[in-house]
């Protein structure tokens, strides 16, 4: 199980109120979606972030560039992928792997 495995396992035993608390904490501390070209104004309303976790925004959007390659949460978990607001989650990704 590797690091990115390791967290969601953590994640899957926490209660909804301390997911919730760590994914708002999260996207401020330490997602750079805010920074990059193809964060929008619909994914600012609607407070997106943290897209290699939670999966696709529900946002349209342009990719035009992905930052996550800089990001410490993409080096710490080791992922593997990127654009997570267009393509979906780290998971959702690897699991077409196959
Ligand atoms: S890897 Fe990308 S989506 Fe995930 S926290 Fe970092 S910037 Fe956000
Ligand atoms: S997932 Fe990548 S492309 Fe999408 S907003 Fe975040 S850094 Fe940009």
């Amino acid at each position: 199980m590797d690091q990115y495995e390791k967290a969601l396992e953590k994640m899957s035993e926490m209660s909804e109120e301390q997911l919730s608390t760590l994914i708002d904490m999260q996207k401020k501390r330490i997602c750079i979606c805010k920074d990059c070209p193809s964060y929008n104004q619909c994914m600012a309303e609607n407070n997106e972030g943290l897209f290699c976790f939670l999966g696709k925004s529900s946002c349209d959007l342009d990719l035009i560039q992905c930052k996550c390659g800089e990001c410490p949460a993409h080096t710490n978990f080791l992922m593997k992928y990127e654009s997570y607001c267009r393509k979906g989650s780290e998971e959702d990704q690897r699991s077409k792997e196959n």
